[in-house]
């Protein structure tokens, strides 16, 4: 079976993403930036943020990042992206999630201008995904479709099973992989017999955020599998290790190719973020050079 490596996969696309930033600098005389907001002391999201822009920094980029208090009022959180919306030195915008339990994540998430959402979850620009017309495609489905590429597996005309249909993962994944001319089946919680379907699947897209529960039994031998999963279980023979939504050991020697959990899908993310904040940035450029800024 071939292990599909995530982390290999962003090493190399970082290469040529570094070469993009340069040249954005050599043209713009300014760098991309990308500007992380986190609300509160969420430790694991501290964690991520410091990831983010960490990346930044080491693809020369800039980062530009804010820390507010866990009891901010909605409209000074609005506010503040909306500082950020008129900033010519910003081209993305993120806010990392889960926000504290008082703030509507969908109305804040709303205040980002598409132009400068990485993380392409705004209306604006699910609706330009979903209508043909991408501009950026969230970053986990993005990544596993740069994971496919990368590693050759055909798309068009195979039937891709979707398990999971949120708006982050499920949906736009379903999407990406339509428009790379897959037959394409999505799964839910109220699926019937999921084994069977997934069974019928070329390519199978775990994002159901369930550890470790499916296994040899949702997978035709010789399928393609991805895991999207992460979860760190407290209890159980798993327990403090990172895993995925499948039992990867089931699929040695059954499937053809998956990704493993860490090392998989994981690490793409956070490249495919980078990715569409340089995509925005170059894009927020040409409109800048066509009304002559
Ligand atoms: P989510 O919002 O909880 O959505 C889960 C989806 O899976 C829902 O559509 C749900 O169906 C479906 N589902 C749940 N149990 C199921 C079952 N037994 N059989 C079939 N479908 C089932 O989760 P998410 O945000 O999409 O994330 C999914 C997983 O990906 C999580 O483990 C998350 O941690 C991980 N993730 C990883 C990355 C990464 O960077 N690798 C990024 C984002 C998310 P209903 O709609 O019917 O409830």
């Amino acid at each position: 079976m071939l292990r599909m490596s995530g982390t290999e996969v962003a090493k190399i696309r970082q290469e040529t993403l570094k070469n993009d930033v340069q040249n954005f600098f050599a043209q713009r005389g300014r760098k991309p930036g990308l500007a992380v907001i986190i609300v509160g002391h969420d430790p694991a999201s501290q964690v991520y943020v410091r990831n983010k822009v960490k990346t930044t920094v080491a693809l020369g980029m800039e980062s530009f990042h804010f820390e507010l208090p866990e009891n901010i009022q909605e409209a000074d959180l609005i506010k503040k992206i909306e500082e950020l919306n008129r900033d010519p030195s910003v081209d993305g915008i993120l806010v990392q999630l889960p926000l504290p339990k008082h703030l509507r994540s969908d109305v804040v998430l709303e205040a980002i201008r598409p132009e400068k959402d990485p993380d392409g979850l705004t209306v604006g620009n699910l609706g330009l995904l979903f209508a043909g017309r991408k501009r950026v495609a969230p970053c986990t489905p993005w990544g596993v479709m740069a994971i496919l590429e990368h590693y050759k597996i055909p798309v068009a005309g195979r039937h891709a099973v979707v398990v999971g249909r949120s708006n982050i993962v499920g949906k736009p994944m379903a999407q990406l992989l339509l428009e790379a001319n897959a037959t394409v089946t999505i799964c839910h919680s109220r699926t019937r017999d999921l084994a069977a379907v997934t069974r019928s699947g070329d390519i199978v897209i775990a994002a159901a955020g369930q550890c470790r529960f499916m296994g040899k039994e949702h997978v035709a031998e010789g399928a393609v599998v991805v895991d999207v999963g992460i979860h760190r279980p407290e209890s159980g023979a798993f327990a403090g290790k990172l895993c995925g939504d499948v039992r990867y050991e089931e699929l040695e020697n059954w499937a053809s190719a998956a990704t493993p959990v860490p090392g998989g899908v994981g690490p793409m993310t956070i490249q495919m973020l980078m990715e569409n904040t340089v995509h925005l940035a170059i894009l927020g450029a040409k409109i800048g050079a066509n009304l002559g800024a």
